[in-house]
């Protein structure tokens, strides 16, 4: 049996960081509809669970690695844009956070300086600010 399910997998793509987080999502949309008892969350658990066994046994390696790249790529910038909050709130007694305007960078002045003069990393604008 073991042997035959090996022979099965050779060739194919198998698990991968995408798949263990869809195979986690359907565990936790079946588990909700325990609770909720409702047919969405059943459909999407049922085809979170199909796309993983789809991907796993796919012969499409190129286009299997490029889901797993993309997921990876949002998962990330969704955990940095968690990690650079939580930063920030860390560091609010001593700084503020000015939203540069001029080019979108997000700059970091320190709190109860009176007036002072920012001169922005990105661009090499400078301006006053009031802290
Ligand atoms: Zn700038």
């Amino acid at each position: 049996m073991k042997e035959k399910f090996i022979r099965f997998m050779a060739g194919r793509y198998g698990a991968d960081q995408l798949s263990r987080f869809l195979s986690f999502a359907a565990l936790a949309l079946i588990v909700l509809n325990l609770f909720f008892r409702s047919s969405v969350l059943w459909i999407l658990g049922i085809a979170a669970l199909v796309c993983v066994y789809v991907r796993m046994f796919s012969r499409n390696f190129e286009k299997r690695r490029k889901e797993n790249e993309a997921y990876l790529r949002m998962k990330n910038k969704l955990t940095g844009g968690i990690r650079n909050w939580t930063d920030r709130r860390k560091q609010s007694e001593d700084y503020v956070f000015v939203r540069w305007p001029r080019c979108r960078a997000m700059l970091r002045v320190p709190r109860g300086k009176g007036k002072i003069r920012v001169t922005c990393r990105k661009c090499g604008n400078a301006f006053e600010k009031k802290t």
